[in-house]
């Protein structure tokens, strides 16, 4: 592991067994199936896949919430398997989790005050009460909010707002990577922006590596450096977020960038459909996990297992046909993806806006996100 790779992971699974009583299904849920993964110090990851693909699952194998079936997962030098007492304890410190519903992992009867002290008294018992009440007013000002907040309770702040205190709650400990499992899913468009650029520019300052579960391709191509797609528990693409979005290979990507929402009334859109249903994690199709929904699947698809293969540079596809694949894709499927990427630069664009302190048109904005406004 080299002093760039803050995290990494080999072959990493995770099954659940399926089972129990007489009307119940019996089997194995590979929900995460041999994963292997480099993430550097200071970037912005971005794992993406449909509901029910591995990436919770996976973003808790990372952070020790659930222990792997099998593989490793190293952690700034550390197999973090092996990790107990104190050095649990530090890797807690150094890994904090954003959620995606920042009111439900609030306490609501906690101040917001209490909420963001409590990860210092754990982390740092030898802090005073007053270097704890000043480190809890910096930590609301670097996020945004206001030291005199710390005296209001969850209930009392907009989404957005409670995202904000669910992140100075995360950065308390002085975290060196974050993860966040759908961290901005629950916003309205505006207010994503707002705390997308807050996640962007607390990286920056602080160096802090981000790792990002999200659904939403926008979201990902806003804010990551590198982005793996995942499919039933397996990474089929990865490569820089402009690989993946310029040059996709995997038809399951292409699946994802067509299915962006493009907001043209009354008018027909070509999208590449993907056909039937997610197969069970619990018996996925043999040969590529993806050829019983791939319109390109040739014989050879539904015996032969899918390796990453090399693209170009880093970028690397589990498909044993992209190649072929990519030639059709100029004359038939581009011009569908390109319109779909033509709707998410319009987001990227607002994104833009609120990053460049242009801030967000209030004609764009909805009441909630006016809401957002902090009093
Ligand atoms: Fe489709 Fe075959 Fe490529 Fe799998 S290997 S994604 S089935 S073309």
């Amino acid at each position: 592991m080299t002093d760039d790779i803050i995290l990494s992971t080999r072959d990493l699974k995770r099954y659940f067994n399926l089972g129990g009583g007489m009307l119940a299904k019996t089997g194995t849920i590979r929900a995460v199936d041999g994963v292997t993964l480099d993430i550097r110090r200071g970037e912005t990851f971005a794992i993406v896949g449909e509901s029910g693909c591995g990436k919770s699952t996976l973003a808790r194998l990372l952070m020790r919430l659930l222990q792997p079936t099998s593989g490793e997962v190293t952690f700034d030098g550390w197999d973090i398997a092996t990790l107990n007492g104190r050095a649990l304890s530090a890797l807690r410190r150094d890994m904090q989790f954003i959620f995606q519903d920042p009111f439900s992992s609030l306490n609501p009867r906690m101040s917001v005050g209490r909420l963001i002290a409590e990860p210092l008294e754990t982390h740092f018992p030898q802090m005073t009460a007053a270097d704890r009440r000043e480190k809890v007013a910096g930590l609301l000002r670097q996020v945004g909010l206001r030291p005199e907040h710390a005296g209001r309770y969850p209930h009392e702040f907009s989404g957005g707002q409670r995202q904000r205190i669910g992140i100075a709650r995360a950065l308390a400990s002085g975290p060196k990577l974050i993860i966040g499992d759908e961290p901005v899913s629950a916003l309205d468009v505006s207010v994503q922006a707002q705390v997308i650029n807050l996640l962007g520019d607390l990286r920056d300052d602080l160096g802090l590596t981000l790792i990002i579960i999200a659904h939403d391709l926008a979201v990902i191509r806003h804010m990551s450096d590198r982005v793996a797609v995942m499919y039933l528990g397996e990474i089929v693409e990865i490569g820089t977020a402009d690989e993946i979005f310029e040059t996709p290979r995997h038809p399951y990507t292409l699946a994802l960038l067509s299915a962006i929402p493009v907001a043209e009334h009354g008018r027909e859109t070509t999208r590449i459909a993907l056909i039937g249903e997610t197969p069970s994690p619990a018996a996925p199709p043999p040969g590529c996990r993806f050829h019983t929904r791939c319109r390109f699947a040739k014989d050879r698809c539904r015996t032969d297992v899918t390796p990453l293969r090399s693209v170009k540079n880093e970028h690397r596809a589990a498909c044993h046909l992209f190649e072929e694949i990519a030639r059709t894709r100029e004359e038939t499927i581009a011009p569908a993806v390109a319109k779909r990427q033509g709707a998410a630069e319009a987001r990227f664009a607002l994104y833009r806006s609120a990053i460049e302190g242009r801030g967000v048109r209030p004609q764009d904005q909805t009441q909630h996100d006016r809401e957002e406004t902090i009093q």
